[in-house]
């Protein structure tokens, strides 16, 4: 961006009732580099424009849809430079190529798709575009989560030999879609989440998470999916025995009928001097435990921290941070980006932003869970 202002978001979802829309105005606009302008927040007109009110847009940028919001904002010399996807799976593709074909920047929400041939669309179509595309895997905006992954980068646990993943929600553990709770109704719908349901919605986040901090790519997986809930047409609970690329081996254990759970992300890794454990319900804290018995507790916003972390911490220690100001550091750092490439010049998103490779990885991940869990065999990856 050659002039000096805010970067313009036009986002599709957050409509009234949604939960991860406004979580991506609030994240966007944390740090004063973004402002939300324009929108198709919901498939209805009147409830986008309801919409549009809430978020103090101009009533006029309040659209009855994507493809309108996409056709009109290109015309505009205050146009979007980006959209935020923050709908149901099926409509990432859709959006994000329309966007694309535009010359208009995508920030996506996950999973990338809604199936795998469809990530494959996605990838050819974000290889051909001149403008960027992000992944929101929310846990990787968290300082010690990047302080996790420079531990491990850095060889500070040695060789790792075992990860633990697990992600646990209880919310799920009643039939809810049958009431019409909205974000249930439309995660147990095939047709809208794809064929993926506990796997997709939260599975995905884990395995990234493993992926993102150990450093090390799944090369193969055995799974067991289930639907637990009687008339539940998807999964809702998984277990899964990982290998990874240096041998390693790893169990992803996720669900959402774990009842009374509420977001129990937690990630451990075993290296042969030490190992780290990290709870996203608890995440302004990382266990580094060394092989001789010391323990270390690192704390948000210590000044001992390694430098990846300190670049995502906004506060000083003991001010709890937590999901959305991880969230914003998606946004800054896809900001930043933009703002530093100027007009017509490539941009370079730094390797910390989750992007396409995370987005056909998670989607792979989802497809070979499934093909596992039918033939009831390990699956190469
Ligand atoms: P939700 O049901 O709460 O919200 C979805 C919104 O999309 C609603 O406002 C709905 O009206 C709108 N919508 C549906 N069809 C539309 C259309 N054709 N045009 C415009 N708007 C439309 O769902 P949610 O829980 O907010 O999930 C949305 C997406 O975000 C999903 O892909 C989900 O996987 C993802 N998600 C990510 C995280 C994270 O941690 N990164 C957390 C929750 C959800």
């Amino acid at each position: 961006m050659a002039e000096s202002r805010k970067l313009r978001m036009g986002m599709v979802g957050g409509g009234p009732g949604a939960f991860i829309g406004p979580v991506h105005r609030i994240a966007a606009e944390l740090d004063g580099k973004i402002e939300l302008v324009a929108g198709a927040f919901s498939q209805s007109a009147e409830r986008s424009r309801a919409a549009g009110e809430t978020y103090r847009i101009d009533p006029a940028r309040a659209y009855a849809g994507f493809e309108e919001m996409i056709r009109s904002e290109r015309e505009r010399p205050d146009s979007i430079d980006f959209v935020a996807i923050a709908t149901p799976n099926h409509l990432h593709l859709p959006i994000a190529l329309a966007a694309f074909e535009a010359g208009i920047a995508v920030v996506s929400d996950k999973p990338a798709t809604a199936t795998y041939s469809e990530v494959l669309k996605l990838e050819a179509a974000v290889a051909k575009a001149s403008v960027p595309y992000a992944l929101t895997h929310t846990y990787a905006g968290y300082a010690l989560v990047r302080e996790a992954r420079s531990i491990c980068a850095n060889g500070e646990l040695g060789k790792i030999r075992k990860v633990a993943v697990e992600y646990l929600q209880g919310w799920l553990s009643e039939p809810i879609e049958s009431t019409g709770q909205k974000q249930a109704a439309w995660r147990s719908d095939p047709a809208l989440s794809g064929p993926g349901g506990c796997i997709g919605d939260i599975g995905t986040h884990a395995f990234h998470l493993v992926e993102y901090v150990t450093g090390l790519e799944v090369t193969a997986l055995n799974a067991v999916l289930r639907s637990v809930v009687p008339g539940r047409k998807l999964d809702d609970d998984c277990t899964a025995l990982l290998r990874l690329g240096n041998g390693a081996e790893g169990v992803l254990v996720t669900s959402q009928i774990a009842t009374g759970e509420g977001n129990g992300l937690r990630l451990r890794v075993y290296g042969e001097k030490g190992s780290l454990d990290w709870r996203q319900e608890d995440p302004n804290r990382l266990h580094f435990r060394r092989v001789d018995g010391l323990e270390e507790l690192r704390h948000a916003g210590g000044s001992y921290l390694g430098s990846d972390a300190r670049a995502v911490t906004r506060l000083p220690g003991g001010h709890p941070e937590g999901y959305l100001e991880a969230f914003a550091v998606l946004y800054r750092e896809f900001a930043d980006a933009l703002l530093a490439a100027g007009k017509g010049r490539p941009v370079e998103l730094p390797s910390t932003l989750p992007g396409i490779r995370a987005g056909v990885r998670g989607m792979r991940f989802i497809d070979r869970a499934i093909e596992s869990s039918q033939n009831e065999k390990w699956v190469d990856f």
